[in-house]
């Protein structure tokens, strides 16, 4: 799992946002777009978040945003793969390991909506893949 091991090497170096580390990072043709969690409001998030009042974009909706600003459309989705990965700092080993983050409602919403290929996340024990 090289782009999972990529995307979360980036969540490590983020400053906690909400507290909570994340990156995703999507393969799409010959690319990887990476992104965190953002404090911006963007017009995404209101469509895609769990509800009115969550503004701010997740990772997931994030790197379609920054992938469809990098020139790529739905069409080249299909065979993208989104990986997700969220970074825990352990406070008695100081050394990070994978949190869950399965996506949320709303950008589970998006990443069916846009048609994203496959889709692979950390939970605590491990890597599971969405579909
Ligand atoms: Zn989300």
């Amino acid at each position: 799992m090289k782009h999972l091991n990529q995307v979360f090497s980036w969540a490590k170096l983020q400053p906690p946002i909400f507290r909570i580390r994340v990156a995703a990072g999507l393969q799409v043709k010959r690319n990887f777009i990476i992104a965190t969690n953002s404090t911006r409001s963007h017009p995404f998030a209101k469509k895609y978040q769990k509800n009115q009042h969550a503004i701010h974009l997740h990772a997931e909706t994030h790197c379609l945003v920054k992938t469809f600003q990098a020139g790529y459309d739905i069409k080249d989705l299909r065979d993208s793969t989104m990986y997700i990965a969220r970074a825990i700092l352990d406070p008695y080993t100081h050394e990070y390991r994978y949190g869950m983050c399965r996506p949320c409602v709303g950008c589970e919403r998006a990443l069916i909506d846009f048609e994203v290929g496959h889709v692979f996340f950390t939970t605590e024990k491990g890597i599971e893949q969405l579909w």
